[in-house]
């Protein structure tokens, strides 16, 4: 997609820092980290949502990459989060379907904070 920042990405039209460059998938550090270890995943391809008939090949190739992400930023003992922000209501800003790897520091327990504040 040509107005898709993530495909840019993917197509080299835009720098990033890149961590991983792997057949269908590469991995990059988030531009605004939320933590000392902030890398995100994606297909090279466009999907803008997980629902979007992504093959089940591509989702493992997403999530095996996770691991191997933690070893290279040195946090597979300390422990990561791994979150998917899918459509609207999960505030997905870009759409583009990525895996966020997040960790480096300890983070408060639980996941999850609504808008009206439950
Ligand atoms: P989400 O809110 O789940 O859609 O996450 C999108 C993420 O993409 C955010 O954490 C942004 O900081 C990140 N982001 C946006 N533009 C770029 C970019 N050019 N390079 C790296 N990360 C980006």
């Amino acid at each position: 997609m040509s107005d898709c920042i993530f495909c840019m990405i993917a197509n080299g039209d835009i720098p990033a820092r890149v961590v991983l460059d792997e057949g269908d998938i590469m991995a990059f550090d988030d531009i605004a980290p939320q933590g000392p270890v902030h890398t995100l995943i994606i297909p090279k391809h466009h999907y803008a949502h997980m629902g979007d008939d992504v093959p089940s090949g591509m989702m493992a190739a997403l999530f095996s990459a996770v691991p191997r992400i933690a070893a290279m930023k040195g946090i597979a003992e300390s422990g990561y989060r791994v979150i998917v922000n899918n459509g609207a209501d999960a505030a997905q800003t870009v759409a583009h379907l990525h895996v966020h790897v997040i960790g480096g520091k300890p983070m408060a327990h639980g996941m999850v904070r609504f808008e009206s504040g439950e």
